[in-house]
């Protein structure tokens, strides 16, 4: 080891053990530290709400590197010990069992926590929320035929749950507040399609609601029984899932006066205000070139790739983080991938091509005759040249992109 220096990732995510991997890949031999909070080695979050949770992906596939990988590339994995305090004139961070370490460069990679539910009997057992493996696990074993699951909140947690429970032959209940599913995110009419999609498959989904409170059960005070909803109406319950979203992991940022606004402020390097301390994965609000704008990303794909960007600026090399965002999911017999990015408040058109009721089409999001965004659903082989038509700035003609005869390469290279 030639290189004297210690590089730190806080964070043993997905987004964690990718840094530590990419460091090694770019040649860097001084020493990495990766710590985390959780007892468990960096895994992978998509299984825990889809393979995983159905009992279909075995829990080995789901870690980021073998056991032994970390020893076998000097990464030293100190687990179950969250950083508590982060000195950046010392250089220094303190964990939770008062350890200190020493770093010179140092990669936030703290994610995100779920937002808690806001109402009484929110605190009682058998009321969940979907992040970690453990819940994952705890999850699993409850659902089975039967059990009388009420899902709250329809956002992509909500919804593969109620797939993964209605799968394993639950009595499924969705309570969304808003008129739609992934209404925000997708607008009207493919929100549609996924309130479809889960009535077809015997999801009671109970839309424009609010939870008010949770009573526990008669046989046992301490445990989950009902579900109350503002308007009256009760829904017993043996198990609750929250999924109303995150708020990423800004304390140890902020608390050391680090930009944060909406997670931790970065540049499009992933550089924070502090030119040791990046940031990437769910909890970094980068400046995205190409996008013109700072976006928070809270998906699979971004703690994927953030992290070699984040390596090779660490390692003084020039890198910009200019992927379009990107994500996918699996319900029942829906697969999709989405491509791009909306504006929830804007007023992008949308078109379609194919067949909305088939479940069989894409649907693209056009900002101005620019498409902005794409998503395909359950059609495959087409996100490369979605990335396309977004990357060409190029301006389309609605009709020629949603006539399945022309190619979307011929839209591309007109
Ligand atoms: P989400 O996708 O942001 O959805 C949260 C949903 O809950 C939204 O519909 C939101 O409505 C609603 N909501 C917010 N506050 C509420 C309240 N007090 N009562 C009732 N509803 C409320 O978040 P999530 O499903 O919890 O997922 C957590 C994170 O994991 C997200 O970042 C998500 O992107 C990520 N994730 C991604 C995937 C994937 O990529 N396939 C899968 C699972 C999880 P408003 O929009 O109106 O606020």
């Amino acid at each position: 080891m030639s290189d004297s220096r210690t590089f730190a990732i806080v964070g043993a995510g997905l987004a964690g053990a990718k840094a530590a991997e990419a460091l090694r890949a770019e040649g860097f031999d001084g020493r990495v530290v990766l710590l985390g909070a959780e007892p468990h080695r960096p895994y992978e979050r998509p299984p825990l709400s889809k393979g995983y949770l159905q009992g279909g992906a075995d829990r080995e596939s789901i870690y980021v590197h073998l056991a032994p990988w970390y020893a076998e590339h000097r990464i030293e994995l100190l687990l179950d010990n969250p950083v508590t305090e982060l000195d950046r004139r010392g250089h220094e961070l303190v964990t939770g069992d008062g350890g200190r370490l020493r770093y010179d460069k140092l990669l936030l990679t703290t994610g995100a926590t779920p937002r808690r539910l806001p109402v009484p009997g929110a605190d009682l057992a058998r009321v969940h929320y979907l992040r970690s493996l453990d819940d994952s696990d705890h999850l699993k074993a409850a659902f089975g035929p039967g059990t009388r699951v009420v899902i709250i909140g329809a956002g992509w947690i909500g919804l593969e749950t109620a797939a993964a429970a209605a799968t394993a032959g639950a009595e499924v209940t969705v309570l969304e507040r808003a008129e739609l599913p992934l209404l925000r995110v997708l607008g009207p009419e493919v929100a549609r399609v996924f309130a479809d999609l889960h009535t077809d498959n015997g999801v009671d989904l109970r839309c424009g609601v609010t939870v008010s409170g949770i009573r526990p059960a008669a046989a046992d005070r301490s445990a989950v029984g009902t579900v109350l909803l503002a308007d009256g109406s009760e829904l017993d319950a043996d198990v609750v899932v929250v999924g109303i979203g995150v708020e990423p992991n800004i304390e140890l940022a902020r608390s050391c006066g680090l930009g944060v606004d909406n997670g931790i402020l970065v540049d499009s390097h992933l550089r924070t205000s502090d030119a040791d301390i990046l940031a990437a994965g769910d909890v970094a609000n980068a400046y995205h070139p190409l996008l013109g704008r700072r976006l928070r990303v809270e998906h699979w794909a971004n703690a994927l790739h953030q992290p070699l960007v984040a390596a090779k600026t660490m390692l003084g090399q020039n890198a910009t983080y200019d992927r379009l965002p990107y994500f996918f999911t699996d319900q029942y017999d829906l697969g999709m991938e989405y491509t791009g990015y909306t504006d929830p408040d804007g007023d992008d058109q949308v078109v379609i091509r194919g067949d909305l009721d088939a479940r069989e089409f894409i649907a693209f999001w056009l900002h101005h005759g620019h498409v902005v965004a794409g998503m395909n659903v359950n059609v495959w082989d087409v996100t490369k040249p979605i990335r396309e038509l977004i990357v060409s700035g190029e301006r389309v003609d609605a009709a020629r992109l949603s006539n399945p005869d022309v190619s979307l390469t011929e839209l591309v290279r007109p």
